[in-house]
């Protein structure tokens, strides 16, 4: 796992869900493997998530950071979330490898249940920040980018690296989303 195998968008191999991981299969040494080349990555790269369609990997699993802390989740599914959302501006190793940012809508807070490495079944309560990443990565398993989630009226500010942060100050802050009334 490196840079050069982060799937780049327009390759269809990023589109379409990926599959569940038998339960019995949670503690297998291939799936060990991917769990240490992940976590090797998001910390080498000093990342805060990551998920595996990117690597062309049709498996679901994805990594977060609690409280600094990597959390490596298996099949985590939503099963609660917050009715406000707010915006958050984020980037994707997948779109332009990194260098396209955008102020995306995300649950102010989530509930959700998975299994970690060890195959324990474990429910966590995701806030901010944390909830947000988790979110852009849960689209990676369904096979969407953060873009398809950008309001119509915040298109305008899908904008290049160089842009974010010569022009950070311009641009709108993160924020709850106000309710637009068409
Ligand atoms: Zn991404």
């Amino acid at each position: 796992m490196n840079t050069d195998s982060i799937l780049q968008i327009g390759n269809p191999a990023l589109t379409g869900k990926a599959n569940p991981i038998q339960i019995t299969k949670i503690t297998s040494k291939e799936n060990k493997k991917i769990y240490s080349e992940l976590l090797g990555f998001l910390k080498k790269q000093k990342l805060q998530s990551l998920s595996t369609p990117i690597f062309d990997i049709k498996k679901r699993i994805i990594i977060i950071r609690k409280n600094k802390k990597p959390i490596l989740l298996i099949n985590p599914v939503v099963f609660e979330k917050s009715k406000t959302e707010y915006n958050y501006w984020e980037n994707c190793l997948c779109i332009n490898h990194g260098k396209l940012w955008g102020l995306v809508p995300r649950y102010q807070w989530i509930e959700i249940v998975g299994h970690l490495k060890s195959g324990r079944r474990v429910s966590l309560k995701l806030t901010g920040k944390t909830a947000a990443d988790f979110q852009h990565q849960r689209e990676h398993l369904e096979g969407n980018f953060f873009t398809q989630r950008i309001q119509k009226t915040n298109l305008e500010f899908l904008v290049g690296e160089n842009e974010y942060k010569k022009f950070k100050t311009k641009l709108p802050k993160p924020g709850k989303v106000k309710q637009i009334h068409l």
